[in-house]
């Protein structure tokens, strides 16, 4: 057992230094391989704490936001430079703290390195347009300017991505941040943001501060000192977080669940389809946003498909993902497992067919940790809860077909909109599923989980609030249109 002492406590990072929250009580990070081992401890800030942190993010804002893009720019590629030299410190700390494979971790990592690189370089891109004007004498245009300030709440599944591809347009477009990460991976954020302060970004620039998500996040989303939120998280949170910033009139950003389908037509390349919905479903323990959990099936090739997938499913080495050749850790905490057990329970008593896994993993090695089977079910019917609502874990839904239309409807037959993948070799079908899905990333012969940082990413329906993240597509969220006349 490890002792207090032995660990590390993470202060909040405000104007440019570590502080102690005004409350002593902390909360420990656990290691979900293994909750003997705590990684961290966090602060529980307070309501207090959070004036103080916001307060410092808005003096810094106007000096920050009338630099030139290319200076802010310059911060970004030292930050980059930074992460890129301590990567396998963070991906390791990301593996113990919430679980994912090192590889996965080391990817996610050159992931957040990558995208710090691509929003540099943004800062030296065109931000407004000339707009002709009815009137021969006047020049009309458009330039872009900064929310403010801008309170990030983000999750624990992607602890190095998610707070980078917020972080960093936000800042290249000239805001300054208050980020609050989820708990269960916040030592990991505090890792990343050491790489900031190793930058040496002008203090107040890029605020740190830890404690629950009804305080410090609720906190944010009322503070009269935010001028914007960008929210990634479960769906029920999204909604209060969006109600509560629309009440007070600042802008909010939404990224939250999905219930992703992969349609596999008759003329599949099988082998490609059984590959993409393992590493779609499986990957980060089935904890990502854009996780395939419903496999839609072609009757004519469902048996072959089923055979192919159990197989391969059934060699997976689940483990403790720091150890060489584990291909699936644990749940991220015991609340995560508790949850993906009880959603497996329930698709047992609403009479879909356990055809695989379906328990927590309580051998020798993974008796610590919070280990739960690869899982696949099938006759699974669109009224089943496991159909229609976020497992967030490693659990796969078979669902058999007759043709493209009725897939199409099944597919499209849940509340979120996010990702969505066919396997097929004809055009038609193609087509037809690009035009007629309802998700926000539609993919051909590719697994639903991942989209390149440079493409706009986000979902409809309930998946999202409809704007987008990555890319170029970020200035919209993290900036405002002023529209000027000059008269000559
Ligand atoms: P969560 O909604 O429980 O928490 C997300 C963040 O919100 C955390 O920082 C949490 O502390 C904070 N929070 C909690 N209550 C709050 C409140 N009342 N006001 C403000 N903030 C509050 O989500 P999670 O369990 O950390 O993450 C898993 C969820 O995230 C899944 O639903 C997943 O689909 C979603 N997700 C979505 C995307 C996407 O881009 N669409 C990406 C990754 C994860």
């Amino acid at each position: 057992m490890v002792t207090k002492t032995d660990v590390e406590t993470y202060l909040n990072f405000v104007n440019g230094s570590w502080i102690s929250a005004s409350s002593s009580e902390v909360a420990a990070s656990i290691n979900p391989a293994n909750q003997n081992e705590i990684v961290g401890y966090l602060q529980k800030s307070t309501k207090e704490d959070l004036d103080t942190v916001v307060e410092a993010a808005k003096a810094a804002q106007k000096a920050w936001g009338k630099l030139s893009g290319a200076e802010r720019g310059s911060y970004l590629y030292k930050v980059a430079d930074i992460m890129e030299s301590r990567l396998e410190d963070i991906a390791e700390t990301m593996t113990r703290e919430m679980g994912k494979t090192l590889p996965e971790a080391k990817g996610e990592t050159a992931r957040g390195v990558a995208i710090l690189r691509y929003y540099a370089g943004e800062g030296m891109r065109k931000v407004g347009d000339v707009i002709p004007s009815t009137d021969s004498s006047a020049l009309m245009f458009t330039s872009r300017v900064p929310l403010g300030v801008v309170g990030v709440i983000t999750p624990w599944n992607f602890p190095v991505a998610i707070p980078i591809w917020k972080m960093a347009p936000a800042l290249i477009y000239g805001n300054t941040i208050v980020l609050k990460p989820a708990q269960e991976a916040a030592v990991t954020a505090a890792k990343v943001i050491a790489c900031f302060e190793e930058a040496k970004l002008p203090n107040g620039v890029v605020n740190f501060i830890t404690g629950s998500g009804s305080v410090i996040g609720q906190g944010l989303v009322d503070h009269p000192g935010i001028n914007g939120i960008t929210f990634t998280g479960s769906d029920t949170v999204g909604k209060q977080v969006g109600q509560g910033v629309l009440a007070r009139g600042a802008k909010y950003q939404l990224e939250m669940g999905g219930k992703n389908p992969v349609i596999v037509a008759e003329d599949a390349d099988l082998d490609l389809a059984v590959e993409a919905t393992i590493s779609g479903g499986l990957r980060s323990t089935g904890q990502k946003c854009t996780a395939t959990s419903r496999v839609i099936v072609h009757s004519s090739v469902y048996d072959t498909f089923k055979e192919k997938l159990l197989n391969q499913v059934k060699e997976i080495k689940v483990g403790n993902g720091l150890e060489e050749g584990v291909w699936m850790g644990p749940s991220a905490s015991e609340s995560q497992l508790n949850t993906v057990l009880s959603y497996i329970e329930k698709g047992k008593e609403e009479g879909a067919t356990l055809l695989l896994g379906g328990n927590r993993i309580l051998d020798q090695e993974c008796a610590n940790g919070f280990f739960v089977e690869p899982t696949v079910f099938e006759n699974v019917t669109t009224d089943m809860t496991i159909a229609q609502e976020e497992i967030f874990g490693p659990v796969l839904a078979l669902m058999k077909v007759d043709s493209l239309d009725e897939a199409l409807t099944v597919a499209n037959d849940v509340n979120y909109g996010l990702s969505a993948s066919i396997f097929t070799t004809n055009i038609q079908k193609m087509l037809t599923f690009i035009n007629d899905m309802d998700a926000g990333l539609v993919r051909i012969n590719a697994e639903s989980a991942g989209v390149e940082l440079q493409a706009p990413f986000g979902g409809m329906k309930q998946s999202s609030s409809h704007s987008r993240e990555q890319g170029q597509a970020a200035i919209e969220f993290f900036t405002s249109i002023k529209t000027v006349f000059v008269k000559g």
